[in-house]
């Protein structure tokens, strides 16, 4: 008998390996390895959704019963065999389940419920879940047969050419309407849309369930409107054409090495404006012509439509693009360009990584220092790793990319991993480096201003009467408006959440930003009623609201979390400040990367400090890269270029660093650092977070687990804690971590296997282990 191997997605560690059920003689010339399946599983016979891996020939004891498969949920493969290995080699990295590595690798509408319409050649269609299995089947064969063809439907209506969107008629009433505090999603969607900044917002990219939209709509303080739309279409249309620029003498010894060789990975770096795009696009423009594929990696792409339209620019409708910001329809659509070969080079955030496309001749990752690589949930991969694999695969090449590599990435260049080359000046002659100065805010604190020096005062002034262009940046990490008593110290937390909330000054609200948790300000301390409760800090908002106090003539953009809420609010203020419609375009780390804008000549950096005290490591590598790459903002075409950097640490070796805008001698320094403390690179690191909402529970199997990994692990391993995270309670559960750094330990796999294994204990039901290898947020 046929039997068919089936991984199901059912978070449970035996379900690593696949089951196995028989095959009706019906399903065995249809099913193909890497397509979806229901199968039955369990005592209950649930129904659950698998992937077929493999098949074997068996002959069965005739008391065997196996299950059969139910359903077939595709008509052709949606994994590739390389995808299948892929998803095998990750597992032994990333510690999650196999089905958890496996749905990476699928756009969402094939992990969720959709439904598939099946269309003939004279154009009438029929839906998937309307007809009988028998039906199903004899559809499935006619699929294979050329008679129908399939395409997916997302669940909601966004494969039809309107949009809803959805508008305000009367914002007083909304402003008044009162929700039950109790009610938080409803009080979360009444505060977003006072905080709207547009007329209309389409429907799909709120974030919010259908019900919490309904209220709004029942109680008339919403409006929601069908409109005719085109998608996917636009974003080709305005980009114009662009060509080959002829390469200078650094550049092309780079390109030339990359396309002879794919012994080892490359890393390319280069000063900010060195012309590193322009060798991506033509080693990929190289590979094409062979009839190749690539795949180019990019930071959070919706923070940079730049880059994708020079993508555009130069392989027009060859590009796919992936990134979040897609609707799971837009998602699916690209997905498909790309498994049909019609698309060539994909251009995408982290997940695009996984994109199926065959015959691979290059990947590059640029930025690769970028923290956003590495994905913060189940599975933890990085993004890196998973090229590598590709890469092995395919014999593609590898180009990692940086002007500020990660210290990982450069240690192995010097030690020959990967090669390293070397772009040293910018690409554009006209544009020369910009001047950094540093301000010493011990010395500069102005009465005029509580975020201003005199000297960023008078500089911004300077550059808007000459009609020239600012950025600003505010870091915001570790930094927040919080609401404190002056009477007692009371400050407002979060109630499920060890974390004090964030003050929203549009909305009036105190929000939590780990839950989601909104409240209103308090108007006496609730600890001791005084009267004398204030608000603290200065967020973004805080110092828009200074700026154009101070200088009311200056026209001002913020960009930060709180502006960029909705679909394509990123670009339309890029597009503006690109227009020149401000003078200022203000914002949190999110305009650092990736921005060009020739009118820009002064960048001034509000709070060097805030990301140099936090706990971690890599605090100063982040904080380095980051003021780097903003000071190369500055000064991009033919008008020189100055940064201004305001500190009260103006002596801290990154800053001093940044100043010399030396790379070279950052890495020495830091190296020294990370050697005498035992980090990486000198040392691989693995984190264990245990969790309970018993804070005693989560301490004892907290002490559990590092014993039993002191057991397994050599001398040599250094294990750490355990200890409180640093924000030690959120959504009601306590965190406790585990650090292990060592070299070479044979047994750390199995180790690692056996504390998640502590899970499955019917003891331990509420327990939650996570297992994050090289961890990089503290
Ligand atoms: P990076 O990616 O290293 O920041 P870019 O590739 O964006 O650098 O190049 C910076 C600027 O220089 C861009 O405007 C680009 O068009 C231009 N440029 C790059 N290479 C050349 C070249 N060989 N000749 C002329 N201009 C170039
Ligand atoms: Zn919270
Ligand atoms: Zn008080």
């Amino acid at each position: 008998m046929k039997i068919a191997k089936v991984i199901v997605d059912v978070p449970l560690m035996q379900t690593d390996k696949p089951f196995s059920y028989s095959l009706s003689a019906e399903f065995e010339n249809l099913l193909e390895v890497g397509m979806r399946v229901h199968v039955p599983f369990g005592s209950g016979n649930r129904l659950v959704q698998g992937i077929v891996i493999g098949f074997e020939d068996e002959e069965l004891e005739p008391s065997v019963n196996l299950k059969g498969i139910s359903e077939l949920l595709d008509v052709e493969p949606v994994l590739t065999d390389e995808q299948l290995w892929l998803a095998d080699e990750m597992r032994h990295s990333v510690f999650s389940y196999k089905i958890s590595c496996l749905k990476a690798m699928l756009p969402n509408l094939l992990n969720s419920n959709y439904d598939k319409l099946l269309k003939s050649t004279d154009g009438t269609s029929v839906k998937w879940s309307q007809l009988t299995e028998a039906e199903k089947i004899s559809s499935a064969k006619a699929v294979r047969l050329g008679q129908l063809s399939v395409e997916y439907l997302a669940k909601s209506k966004e494969n039809k050419k309107t949009e809803k969107f959805l508008s305000i008629p009367d914002i007083e009433k909304l402003a008044e309407f009162e929700i039950e505090k109790r009610a938080k999603k409803r009080l979360e969607l009444k505060y977003f849309l006072l905080r709207l900044q547009e007329e209309k917002i389409a429907v799909r990219s709120l974030n919010f369930s259908s019900q919490i939209i309904k209220f709004f709509v029942e109680h008339d303080l919403v409006k929601i409107e069908e409109v005719e739309i085109s998608r996917t279409k636009e974003k080709f249309e305005d980009v114009e054409n662009d060509s080959a620029k002829i390469l200078n003498s650094e550049q092309n010894a780079a390109y030339e090495k990359i396309i002879a060789s794919s012994d080892k990975p490359f890393l390319l770096e280069g000063i900010t404006g060195s012309g590193k795009t322009e060798v991506y696009l033509q080693t990929i423009d190289h590979f094409l012509k062979l009839g190749k594929t690539a795949i180019m990696l990019v930071p959070e792409i919706s923070l940079t439509p730049q880059i994708t339209n020079r993508f555009i620019a130069r392989f027009g409708d060859k590009v796919a693009i992936m990134h979040s910001g897609l609707s799971d329809g837009e998602k699916y659509d690209e997905w498909r360009k790309i498994k049909s070969g019609k698309a060539q080079v994909v251009v995408g955030a982290r997940s695009a990584i996984f994109a199926p496309v065959e015959n691979l001749g290059i990947i590059i990752i640029d930025e690769e220092h970028e923290t956003s690589y590495k994905q913060d949930s189940s599975p933890r991969y990085h993004a890196r790793d998973i090229a590598l694999l590709r890469a092995k695969w395919h014999g593609a090449r590898l180009v990692l990319g940086s002007a500020t590599p990660s210290l990982e990435t450069r240690a192995r260049a010097m030690r020959g991993v990967y090669e390293l080359l070397l772009l040293t000046k910018r690409a554009n002659e006209a544009a020369i480096l910009p001047e950094i100065k540093i301000i010493d805010m011990r010395s500069e604190i102005s009465d005029q201003s509580a975020n201003f020096s005199q000297s960023l005062l008078t500089k911004i002034k300077e550059k808007i009467d000459k009609d020239e262009q600012v950025i600003l940046m505010l870091n915001r990490r570790g930094y927040s408006s919080f609401v404190m008593c002056r009477e007692c110290g009371f400050v407002v937390d979060c109630p499920n959440c060890d974390i004090s909330l964030t003050l929203h000054m549009d909305t009036r609200t105190l929000n939590c930003h780990y839950c989601g948790h909104v409240e209103g300000i308090p108007q006496t301390c609730p600890n001791c009623h005084s009267r004398k409760i204030r608000y603290y800090g200065s967020g973004t908002q805080k110092v828009e609201e200074e700026l154009r106090e101070i200088m009311p003539e200056a026209r001002v953009l913020r960009m930060d979390v709180d502006t960029t809420r909705t679909k394509n609010a990123h670009e339309k203020i890029l597009e503006k400040f690109g227009n020149h419609e401000a003078d200022i375009l203000l914002g949190t780390q999110m305009i650092a990367k990736g921005l060009d804008f020739p009118n820009v000549t002064l960048v001034g950096v509000i709070n060097a400090d805030t990301g140099l005290n936090l706990p971690d490591f890599r605090a100063s590598e982040r904080s380095f890269e980051l003021l780097m790459q903003v000071a190369g903002r500055a000064g991009r075409a033919d008008k020189k270029g100055e940064v201004l950097i305001q500190t009260f640490n103006p002596h801290h070796y990154a800053i001093e660093m940044t100043k010399a805008q030396d790379y070279e001698k950052f890495y020495e320094m830091e190296m020294r650092f990370r050697r005498e403390l035992s980090y990486p690179p000198y040392y691989f690191t693995v984190q264990v977070l245990v969790s309970h909402q018993d804070e005693e529970v989560a301490i004892q199997k907290s002490y559990e687990i590092a014993q039993l990994l002191k057991q397994n692990l050599t001398e040599k391993a250094k294990i750490l804690g355990p200890t409180a995270r640093p924000i030690a309670r959120t959504h009601n559960l306590y965190h406790y971590q585990i650090l292990v750094k060592y070299r070479f330990e044979e047994e750390l796999e199995s180790a690692l296997n056996q504390v998640l294994e502590l899970t499955q204990l019917r003891d331990n039901k509420n327990l939650r282990v996570l297992i994050d290898s090289e961890p990089q947020n503290f």
